[in-house]
């Protein structure tokens, strides 16, 4: 079977931007719009010589609330039941938020092996921010910059590595 490859994170982190390069399509809509934001998007993704199916999630995009966690929740939860492994970003030039922390908690259960990605960690700014990953927990990390293309071959041998 194929492998599938799921990505999570919080609103904002640039799940879609990464999804959209491993895909190598620009069709998919980076910013979904509010109301009509699909639980996740399939596409055939490639990273060197690895072929896969990679799961974009969103659909809590729209309503920041009360029902987020329960929806987050259960988003992640499939995504690890239905993925062999799962990329976990957040935002290098953001730091870690509460919501990470968040992800984290529920991630850090998971038997599905989860590769830690810094994504926006281009320059400076990036780099600090990306040395922040420690606090999520999930040992070592992958530095992104999914909208240059950043760090895929480091993002390769991580998954080829877990597998
Ligand atoms: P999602 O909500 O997690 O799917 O995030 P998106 O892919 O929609 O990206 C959110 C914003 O972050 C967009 O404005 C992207 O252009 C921007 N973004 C995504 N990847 C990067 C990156 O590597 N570096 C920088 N600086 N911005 C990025
Ligand atoms: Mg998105």
């Amino acid at each position: 079977a194929k492998l599938r490859v799921a990505i999570v994170g919080r609103p904002n982190v640039g799940k879609s931007t990464l999804f959209n390069r491993l895909v190598g399509k620009k069709l998919a809509l980076v910013d979904d719009t509010p109301g009509v934001t699909r639980d996740r998007r399939e596409g055939d993704g490639r990273l060197g010589d690895l072929n896969f199916s990679v799961f974009d999630t969103a659909g809590f995009e729209d309503v920041i609330d009360n029902s987020m966690e329960g929806r987050m929740r259960r988003q992640t939860e499939r995504a690890i039941a239905d993925s062999d492994v799962v990329l976990f970003l957040f935002d290098a030039r953001a730091g870690v938020t509460p919501l990470d922390l968040a992800f984290s908690r529920l991630l850090r259960k998971s038997e599905t092996p989860i590769v830690l990605c810094a994504n926006k960690a281009e320059g400076k700014e990036g780099q600090i921010g990306a040395a922040g990953a420690w606090e999520l927990g999930l040992g070592e990390c992958v530095n992104l910059s999914a909208e240059h293309g950043d760090g895929m071959l480091d993002l390769y041998e991580t998954i080829v590595d877990r597998l």
